[in-house]
Formats: C-alpha cells, sequence, structure tokens
C-alpha cells in the first residue's frame, strides 16, 4: 500500500455513481476536479479508469486536484467565423496530463511552460474544468 500518494483524499463519490468517468463528472458538478491514485503503486491516473494503468492494480482512490498545472502543449484553433481558442495538454501538480482549453488569455498568447490554474466553466449543461493564467505568477 502505497501511504505517499498525490493530492487530497475524496471519498467514492457524492452521488450514486460508480463508474470511473460517472464518478469524476458528479466530483465536477460539485466544482471538483477529482482524478486517482493507485493504493499499490502510488501513481496518479487520469483519466479515470477501472485498474492503474501503470500497475494493473484494482485499488485505485479518489483524490482532489490541486488544479495547479503548467501547459506542456498547446495549439490555437480558428474556427471558420469563430473566435480563435486554445486547446491544450496540461501537467497537473499531483503527476498526470489533461487536455483542456486555456481561457481568460488570448489564444496565440499561450507558451509551453505557462502556470495556469483551475477554472470551471458551467455555461453548458455540463460543468467543465478549463485552466487560466496563473495570476500569482505574473
Ligand atoms: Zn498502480
Amino acid at each position: 500500500m502505497a501511504t505517499d500518494l498525490p493530492g487530497a483524499a475524496l471519498d467514492t463519490g457524492p452521488g450514486a455513481a460508480t463508474a470511473p468517468h460517472a464518478v469524476y463528472q458528479s466530483w465536477l458538478d460539485r466544482e471538483v476536479l477529482a482524478f486517482q491514485a493507485c493504493g499499490a503503486c502510488g501513481n496518479a491516473v487520469f483519466p479515470p479508469r477501472s485498474r492503474c494503468p501503470h500497475c494493473g492494480g484494482p485499488e485505485l482512490g479518489w483524490r482532489r486536484s490541486s488544479g495547479r498545472a503548467v501547459v506542456y502543449s498547446a495549439t490555437t484553433i480558428e474556427p471558420r467565423g469563430g473566435e480563435p481558442y486554445c486547446v491544450a495538454l496540461v501537467d497537473l501538480a499531483e503527476g498526470y496530463r489533461m487536455m483542456t482549453d486555456i481561457v481568460g488569455v488570448p489564444a496565440s498568447d499561450v507558451r509551453i511552460g505557462d502556470r495556469v490554474t483551475l477554472r470551471f466553466d458551467q455555461s453548458d449543461d455540463t460543468v467543465i474544468p478549463v485552466f487560466g493564467p496563473d495570476e500569482e505568477a505574473r
């Protein structure tokens, strides 16, 4: 049993959901960015799964992310007739990588290595995790 897991512990989920992606979304609906950590090898696991992709172990516990991340890669999407926006891969402080939108800054200004922090986009029916510039780092 690994004792030094990344992030803060969460219980199994706020709702009745048991499928990994459903539990993840139920935490998002409460504005919590959750990820899993493996009780056997201690690695962070994302996106949500039933078994650890590192060691195959089934002991995946839910953890709360700090929402602090660094841009690993970024690209600007320029839809015809729409505003450009930035899609990025970000490395979270807890040791996992996720794809997200970068908001609050012109898409062309996003650079690899930029520090970003979590925000929640509720413009649709579903809560979506997005990231914006880390104001403390500026
Ligand atoms: Zn593992």
